[in-house]
């Protein structure tokens, strides 16, 4: 094989590094586009990106050979495409002077850099500094990544003996101007019963499979949409089922994300059985941006449901915000940290916006928060779980994110959520009830993940219910 053909389907990477620069994307299509050449010379791969004007060339050594073909040929794609990147990455850094704070990373997990560094026998020390030579990612990104290296260090180890649940109601009371996610709104509630039905279906296939496999239940998580949705009766009947089928796992976490589907009974049904963790997300504590983007409650309501949680005797809630919201400054993002140190969460996501495709916001043509003030705001949220006591235990990225920054989860010691670091390191297996759930099979010698998706829309996931639980008997056959 050639190493141009490593470099099929590469084209919406490279966008991915002119959108760091915020060079626009229709500048792939004019005659000054950018031009590239790779080639193969004395053991190493060579690269060379040209805009017309300036130019960057950037080798690196062929990776050795293992006598396993398909690792072999897996290594050098690898090693292929990352160069590819990284050269136009220095090109345009040359050119628009900018710094990306993640450098060259368009990828969603970080973390994994300072995980192939320490596998490769590196120290903590030296994984972080090679993250910061290698893709010029700033030193306190770099440093966040270590934190949150050690941080999971603390947690149970995943290993193939393991499995994660999860099992998701898509159903929410209105749409967010931000989901991305095919969440239906309940509406009359027409489709709640059968879903119900058919979900249960599928958990007991499920059970059944889990069993099959000899695998022990690590984290189950459920989630949606919001599950707390569903009324006080429905509620209890999947809690029932839940604990029923997939007893004893190490965590359990129920999505309790709109505060105004909260009540007294739901939130002791889910004490009742056995959920030590729930989540009321605020998102922001300004009644008008609430307002703005589609949640219909207040901020009131949230402390009204945090009092209600604590006096329901919930020990671990997370809160949710989002930092970079449509009309909010730094004093806005300012009144949700304030907040979040007076109710006092154990576990606290900070998000960065990202205005995805499918999305109310992107149909509106929302503008982002300059790079600067997306910045300032995931400091505040940094500074806001540190006086909290808390450290940063999972992290995450995504494409259109606000000032290029990312996700965090901080977590106070003993609280970080293993069914969030499981799903972000794509390091334990996943069986995913309900529509939308994606179950994945974790190959770790071969770098491989399989996935068997659960179709998205809700009434074809009813019809179909029993295809998704052969899907998942195929993923798990031996
Ligand atoms: S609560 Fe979540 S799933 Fe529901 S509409 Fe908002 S973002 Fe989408």
């Amino acid at each position: 094989m050639s190493v141009t053909d490593y470099l099929d389907t590469i084209e919406p990477d490279l966008k991915n590094i002119t959108r760091l620069f915020a060079l626009p994307d229709t500048l792939w299509d004019s005659p000054q586009a950018f031009r590239m050449t790779m080639d193969e010379r004395d053991g190493r791969y060579v690269c060379a990106w040209t805009d017309g004007r300036a130019s960057a060339t950037l080798d690196t050594p062929v990776p050795e050979a293992t006598g396993d073909t398909r690792v072999d040929e897996l290594h050098r794609r690898r090693a292929a495409r990352r160069l590819c990147r990284q050269t136009l990455y220095a090109l345009c850094r040359e050119t628009t002077g900018i710094h990306p704070p993640w450098g060259s990373l368009t990828g969603i997990r970080p973390t994994r850099l300072i995980y192939e560094q320490l596998e490769a026998g590196q120290s903590l020390e030296r994984a972080r500094a090679e993250v910061v030579r290698q893709f010029d990612v700033r030193p306190d990104k770099a440093e966040l990544l270590a934190e949150i290296v050690q941080t999971q260090a603390l947690l149970p180890a995943p290993d193939d003996r393991w499995m994660d649940v999860y099992i998701g109601i898509p159903f929410c009371t209105t749409r967010c101007a931000y989901c991305s996610f095919s969440s239906g709104e309940l509406g009359k509630g027409k489709l709640v019963e059968p879903y119900l039905a058919a979900l249960f279906h599928e958990m007991e296939q499920g059970a059944r499979l889990l069993a099959d496999t000899g695998r022990g239940l690590r984290a189950l998580y459920i989630g949606g949409g919001t599950p707390t949705a569903l009324n006080e009766e429905q509620l209890a009947r999947l809690l029932e089922a839940t604990m029923r089928l997939f007893p004893g796992a190490l965590e359990y976490t129920v999505e309790a994300g709109r505060p105004d589907t909260i009540t007294p009974q739901k939130l002791r049904a889910i004490r009742e059985a056995g959920v030590g963790r729930i989540s009321i997300n605020p998102q922001t504590m300004n009644d008008r941006t609430l307002r703005v983007i589609g949640r219909a409650h207040t901020a009131q309501q949230v402390r009204e449901a945090y009092a209600m949680a604590r006096a329901e005797g919930l020990r671990h809630i997370n809160m949710d915000v989002i930092a970079g919201l449509p009309g909010e400054n730094a004093d806005d993002f300012a009144v949700t940290m304030a907040a979040a140190r007076e109710l006092r969460p154990e576990s606290l996501t900070v998000h960065t916006l990202a205005i995805k495709r499918s999305s109310r916001l992107h149909l509106e043509n929302a503008p982002l928060p300059d790079a600067a003030t997306a910045e300032g705001m995931t400091e505040m949220g940094r500074e806001t779980a540190k006086i909290l006591g808390m450290t940063p235990y999972y992290l995450y990225r995504q494409k259109y994110m606000a000032g290029n920054q990312e996700n965090v989860g901080y977590a106070l010691p003993g609280h970080a959520c293993l069914y969030n670091v499981d799903i972000m390191e794509e390091n334990t297996h996943i069986l995913a009830f309900g529509a939308g759930g994606i179950s994945k099979r974790i190959y770790p010698d071969e770098g491989h993940i399989g996935r068997a998706p659960n179709v998205s829309n809700i009434e074809q996931y009813i019809a179909r219910v029993e295809e998704m639980a052969e899907r998942k008997r195929e993923l798990f056959r031996a």
